[in-house]
C-alpha cells in the first residue's frame, strides 16, 4: 500500500481554541486527507479536505454562517480532486473513500469522486441526517454537499462488521479489516463527533499509520493530554468519551512508537508530511 498525506485548504482559528491555555494568537490549520493505493483495491482516500462546491455552499446563507465563525482559505486548485488530476489520479479513478465524520472541513468534498463508494460509521450517519438546517451547520454539517447517489454507493459501517482485534492495537479491541488484508483496519474514535472512524493503514514503506482525524487536533494534545477551549465543547458529539479517546490515543503511541499518528489539523504534521510524497 503507498500512503500519501495531502492538503485542500484550511481555516484559521486562535491558537488556544484548540490547546486551551495557549495564546489568542490566530493559527492556521489545514485540512489534510490520505491518498492509498491499494495494489488490488486501487485508490482510496481517507477524507477529502474542502472542494469547489463548499465555496458555492458558503458564499450565501445559511451556509454562510459555517465560514463565518470558521474563516476557512481554500481556492479551487487546492482541492483533492485537481490535486489528484496533477497526479494522474482521474476523480473516476477514486474507488473508495473513507468519511471519518460529516464535517464539511472532512467530507465537503466526496461529491467530487463519482464512482466511488463511501464507507463511514452507520451511526455518524443517522446522527447528522434528520438535523434542521440550522442546527445541521451548527453541527459542521452542510447537506448541500453529500451527492444525490450518497444512499446508493454508500457502506455503513455497523458494530457488526467489527471484528476483535489482536492485543498490538490494545487499547483499541475492535475495528473493522475493510478488505479482510489487514491493509486498512476502521476503528472507533467517538467523542469529536458521533461514530467517528479512526484508520490503521500498513504502508509499503515500512512506517505503520493511524490517521485519527479530529480525535486530537494536534499531536501535542493527546501526548501532553491538552483538551480544547470549553467552547469548542458545542461542537463535540460527548466532551468526556473524547477525553477518553484522547486517553487511548497516548496509550498506544506509548506502547507503539514506531506508527506514525496523523491527527487531520496537527501544524507539525502538515509541516514534516504533508504534499511530501509516500509515508
Ligand atoms: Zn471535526
Amino acid at each position: 500500500m503507498k500512503v500519501q498525506l495531502l492538503d485542500a485548504g484550511s481555516c484559521v482559528h486562535p491558537q488556544h481554541v484548540v490547546l486551551r491555555n495557549r495564546s489568542i494568537r490566530p493559527m492556521r490549520f489545514h485540512s489534510m486527507f490520505s491518498l492509498m493505493i491499494h495494489p488490488k483495491e486501487g485508490v482510496i482516500l481517507f477524507d477529502t479536505g474542502y472542494s469547489e462546491q463548499f465555496l458555492d455552499v458558503t458564499r450565501k446563507f445559511p451556509g454562510r454562517i459555517y465560514t463565518l465563525t470558521t474563516p476557512v482559505r481554500f481556492s479551487r486548485e487546492e482541492s483533492a480532486v485537481q490535486k489528484l488530476k496533477r497526479m494522474g489520479i482521474s476523480a473516476n479513478d477514486v474507488r473508495h473513500i473513507i468519511i471519518s465524520h460529516f464535517h464539511a472541513d472532512h467530507y465537503g468534498a466526496i461529491a467530487d469522486f463519482p464512482k466511488a463508494k463511501y464507507w463511514f460509521h452507520h451511526g455518524a450517519w443517522e446522527s447528522i441526517r434528520h438535523k434542521s438546517r440550522w442546527r445541521a451547520i451548527f453541527s459542521g454539517f452542510l447537506p448541500e454537499l453529500i451527492p444525490q447517489d450518497f444512499v446508493a454507493r454508500s457502506v455503513p459501517l455497523h458494530a457488526r462488521d467489527q471484528i476483535p482485534l489482536p492485543p498490538e492495537f490494545a487499547p483499541f479491541q475492535r475495528g473493522v479489516d475493510m478488505f479482510g488484508d489487514e491493509t486498512i483496519t476502521l476503528v472507533d474514535l467517538h467523542g469529536h463527533a458521533t461514530g467517528q472512524l479512526g484508520c490503521f493503514v500498513q504502508s509499503e514503506m515500512g512506517t505503520p499509520i493511524f490517521l485519527i482525524a479530529d480525535a486530537s487536533w494536534t499531536t501535542k494534545s493527546f501526548q501532553e493530554i491538552i483538551v480544547p477551549h470549553p467552547i469548542t465543547k458545542i461542537l463535540f458529539s460527548d466532551y468526556d468519551i473524547y477525553q477518553q479517546t484522547l486517553h487511548d490515543i497516548k496509550n498506544f503511541a506509548a506502547k507503539r512508537p514506531e506508527y506514525l499518528i496523523i491527527p487531520s489539523h496537527c501544524p507539525h504534521i502538515h509541516h514534516e508530511h504533508c504534499n511530501k510524497g509516500d509515508l
